[in-house]
C-alpha cells in the first residue's frame, strides 16, 4: 500500500472532507497515476483514501474519508448507484440529465450525462481514468443501458497529464441525438458538441426565461448572446417573442440552433442568427441605437480558477455594461457566469458596477444557479460554478 504524508498543519481541509490535496501540502510519498494511496496527516493518522495524480497540482483526490472503506469495484458501483438515486428524487423535466457530477457525487473528475438511452462520460482525473472500465460497467449496470460514449477531451485532462480520448466505450449507436426538455426538443451532437453535447445546467433557467417572457406583454424583442445551440432562443420563441437575435462565434452551434428552431415547429422568420463576437455586436447595436426587451448573457467560462478572476471580472463587467445599455426600460437581463473562480457575491458586485458605469439601475428579481442535477455539496463549495441574476431594468 502506498502512502502520502502531508505537511504539518495541512490536514485541515481533509478533516472538513474537502476532497483535494494540493501538491504543496504533500511532504512525502506518492504512487502511480490514479493509484489509490493512503493519506496521512503530519502525525501519521489516517485522513483519506485518495487517487494519486503525479502530474497535477491537485496531487490527489479523495475517494473516501472512512478508513474501513476499500477502493474496489463494489465501492464504485455504490457511488454510481447513489448518484443516480439522487437524480431519481429530483424533478427533472428532461430526458437529458447529469447523472454524475464529479466531486459532488464522490467521484472526483467523473462527469456523466444521460441523453435518452445514451450515456456520455468525461474521465477528467487520473483516478477515474484508472478505474474507467469498472466505472463504465457500473454505469451500465445501474442504468440498465448499453451505450456509453466517451468525451474525455476537456482541457482539464491535460492538467492531469492525460491525453484526450473520445469514442464509444460500450456499445455503439448514433451520435446525433434528440432530447426533450420541458415542452421542447433539442438536437444534441455528443461527438462534436461542447462538453458532452449540451448545457444541461441551464435547463431550469431556460424555462424561467420563458416564464418571464410569458408574463410580459408577449411580443418581446430578445437578444440571446452566446446562444450555442439555441436553448434560450427556443424558449423565447416558444414564449411568443416577436423577434430573437441569437449570437455565437461557432458556426456549427448556430447551424444546430437553426435546426432546433425548426425541430420545435417555431417560426424561423422571427429568428435571426449572427455568427460573430458578442463583444463586437453589442458595441455595434449601441451605435445603431437598438434596444431589446430581454437579453440573455451566458458567456463561456472566463475564469476557470480564482487565479483568473481579476481579468475575468473586467470582461464580465464590460459585457454586462454593454447589455444593460441595450436594455429598454422595464427590460429583462438574464446574466450568468459559469466560472468557478467568480463567487456569487463577486458576480453580484460585478453586475452592480456594470450598472453604475452604464448609468442604468435595475431590480435584482432572482438569484439563480445550475439545475439540481449539478449539485453542490457542503464539503465542496467549488461545486457552485454557475450563478445568474435576473435583473429588471428601471
Ligand atoms: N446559453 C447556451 C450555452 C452558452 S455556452 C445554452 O443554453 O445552451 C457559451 C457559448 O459562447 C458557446 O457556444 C461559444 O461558442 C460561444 N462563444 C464563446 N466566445 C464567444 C464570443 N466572443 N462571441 C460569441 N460567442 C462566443
Amino acid at each position: 500500500m502506498k502512502v502520502i504524508r502531508l505537511r504539518e498543519g495541512k490536514e485541515r481541509s481533509l478533516l472538513r472532507r474537502h476532497p483535494w490535496i494540493f501538491e504543496s501540502a504533500v511532504a512525502r510519498g506518492g504512487g502511480d497515476a490514479g493509484e489509490t494511496v493512503r493519506v496521512e496527516g503530519g502525525d501519521g493518522r489516517f485522513l483519506a483514501w485518495a487517487a494519486f495524480s503525479p502530474a497535477s497540482r491537485i496531487r490527489a483526490r479523495a475517494w473516501s474519508f472512512d478508513e474501513g472503506e476499500r477502493i474496489e469495484p463494489a465501492f464504485f458501483a455504490r457511488r454510481v448507484r447513489d448518484a443516480i438515486a439522487l437524480r431519481g428524487r429530483l424533478a427533472i423535466a428532461s430526458d437529458g440529465l447529469r447523472l454524475v457530477h464529479g466531486e459532488s457525487d464522490g467521484l472526483p473528475g467523473l462527469i456523466v450525462d444521460r441523453y435518452g438511452d445514451t450515456l456520455v462520460a468525461q474521465f477528467l482525473s487520473a483516478g477515474v481514468e484508472r478505474w474507467k472500465k469498472v466505472l463504465a460497467d457500473a454505469l451500465l449496470a445501474a442504468t440498465g443501458l448499453s451505450r456509453l460514449y466517451e468525451r474525455s477531451d476537456a482541457n482539464s485532462r491535460g492538467l492531469e497529464g492525460l491525453q484526450p480520448a473520445t469514442g464509444w466505450l460500450r456499445g455503439e449507436g448514433p451520435t446525433e441525438l434528440a432530447i426533450r426538455e420541458h415542452d421542447w426538443r433539442f438536437g444534441v451532437d455528443i461527438a462534436h458538441g461542447h462538453k458532452t453535447g449540451f448545457y444541461l445546467d441551464q435547463r431550469d433557467n431556460r424555462e424561467r426565461f420563458a416564464q418571464w417572457l410569458r408574463r410580459g406583454d408577449g411580443r418581446a424583442k430578445v437578444l440571446n448572446c452566446f446562444c450555442y445551440t439555441g436553448g434560450f432562443t427556443v424558449a423565447a420563441l416558444a414564449a411568443g417573442a416577436a423577434h430573437v437575435t441569437s449570437i455565437d462565434s461557432s458556426g456549427p452551434a448556430l447551424e444546430r440552433a437553426r435546426a432546433n428552431v425548426a425541430l420545435n415547429g417555431l417560426d424561423a422568420s422571427r429568428a435571426e442568427f449572427v455568427d460573430a463576437d458578442v463583444n463586437v455586436m453589442l458595441r455595434r447595436y449601441i451605435e445603431e441605437g437598438r434596444a431589446f426587451d430581454a437579453i440573455v448573457l451566458d458567456p463561456p467560462k472566463l475564469a476557470p480558477t480564482a487565479a483568473h478572476a481579476e481579468r475575468a471580472a473586467r470582461a464580465y463587467k464590460d459585457l454586462n455594461r454593454l447589455a444593460l445599455k441595450l436594455l429598454a426600460p422595464g427590460g429583462l437581463l438574464f446574466t450568468y457566469s459559469c466560472s468557478g473562480g467568480i463567487a456569487p457575491d463577486l458576480f453580484h458586485k460585478i453586475v452592480a458596477s456594470a450598472g453604475a458605469d452604464a448609468g442604468v439601475d435595475g431590480a435584482i428579481a432572482e438569484r439563480v444557479g445550475a439545475a439540481p442535477d449539478h449539485p453542490m455539496t457542503l464539503a465542496f463549495p467549488e461545486g457552485e460554478y454557475l450563478k445568474g441574476l435576473v435583473v429588471v431594468r428601471k
